[in-house]
């Protein structure tokens, strides 16, 4: 991967104003035939039928002319959906961009933003790239979110993943108001990418509480990772200083194609009920099959598990489940995650597999 540091470093022909930043490192993408990849929560199952049917019909003409600069219809059916106003809604590419978009929207404090130490990898980097103060907030021993950590004290936002990643851990919705009523003055972010896969939606607060910005996204929920579709919900006036930075960095950041697809998707919300309840079965019998066998499973409501392997360290087993093309992500880079694996629910049969190759080594 090209690293920028890397070449601002390069001989001594300095140039000036070059930017040093250490980049997201996202999991490897191999397109190995009869691999088992459950290295990137992508989903399982295919995108819902309407999804394919609305790409076989889409007017490739149509794609002389720019894409909505508004999104509209996608917006629409979201709005629909969620049973917010349209003017609540923000749709992106990607919830990354999303999040982008909210870091330098809401984030410019002198005061220090508030994240996790064990969480989506990105916020660091957001908050670098933007030169943000920020403070990595350590989990409890369990790996939990203590919210009396983020109360009672002078900080510049706050951003938390619910569940969070990657340890797939939840926190209720009493805990999560807590956090956003002890925080009125500034955004409290919620990263909502895994809240299909068994929590429940901090959607009702934004009704509530003007500092609430909720993130979603197609990619892991929707079965949409390579169309690349986000968005955000909160209070009008959220809504209103995002847009307008939207509007003042990529204004059709979501091409004409991804709009008609994902608004396909949300007309599907029964298949993807369906499905997202499968992975969630698929998830709780392959925990209860590493329990069985000694191995340390977190608690997940998300489509992955983040896992300590017993009789094994978790860098030999993601090396031996290489070489058997099983795809699974390790954090050797965070001490914290050092002993453990993150792998992702795919479908029962790629699981059974994962579980006879996992039980014939360490038995
Ligand atoms: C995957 C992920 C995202 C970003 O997803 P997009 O594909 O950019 O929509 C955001 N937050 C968390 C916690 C994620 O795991």
């Amino acid at each position: 991967m090209l690293n920028l540091a890397d070449l601002v470093d390069i001989g001594d022909c300095v140039m000036k104003g070059l930017r040093q930043i250490t980049p997201y490192v996202a999991g490897a993408q191999p397109q190995e035939k009869g691999m088992i990849k459950i290295n990137t929560n992508e989903h399982a199952f295919s995108p819902s039928p309407a999804v394919l049917a609305a790409l076989h019909e889409f007017d490739g003409n149509g794609l002389r002319k720019y894409s909505s600069i508004e999104n509209d219809s996608l917006r629409c059916a979201l709005a629909k959906q969620l049973g917010v106003h349209q003017d609540q809604l923000i749709v992106g590419n990607g919830s990354d961009d999303i999040l982008a978009l909210a870091f330098l929207s809401f984030f410019n404090s002198d005061d220090s933003l508030l994240f996790p130490d064990i969480t989506y990898g990105f916020y660091k980097v957001w908050a670098d790239l933007f030169r943000i103060p920020f403070e990595e907030v350590p989990l409890t021993a369990q790996f939990q979110i203590n919210s009396a950590d983020y109360m009672d004290r002078k900080t510049g936002g706050i951003v938390i993943a619910n569940p969070n990643a990657p340890t797939g851990i939840y926190k209720n919705l009493a805990e999560i108001e807590a956090i956003v009523v002890a925080n009125q003055d500034v955004v409290v972010i919620i990263d909502e990418a895994y809240i299909a896969f068994g929590g429940i939606s901090a959607l009702p607060l934004v009704a509530k509480y003007d500092n609430v910005f909720i993130t979603r996204t197609f990619s892991k929920d929707a079965a949409l990772a390579g169309l690349r579709v986000g968005y955000g919900i909160g209070s009008p006036k959220l809504l209103k200083v995002i847009q307008a930075v939207k509007h003042a960095y990529n204004p059709y950041s979501v091409d004409a194609i991804a709009e008609k697809l994902a608004t396909a998707a949300v007309s599907d919300a029964a298949y993807y009920t369906q499905v997202n309840a499968e992975i969630v079965e698929i998830r709780d019998w392959f925990s209860a099959e590493l329990k069985a066998i000694g191995f340390d499973v977190l608690p997940s409501k998300a489509n992955f598990v983040l896992v300590k392997p017993a009789g094994i360290s978790a860098s030999t087993l993601f090396d031996f489940l290489q070489t058997k093309k099983i795809y699974v992500r390790y954090f050797g880079d965070k001490a914290r995650l050092s002993d453990y694996l993150r792998i992702s629910i795919g479908t029962k049969n790629e699981m059974i597999r994962v579980i006879q190759i996992i039980g014939d080594l360490v038995a």
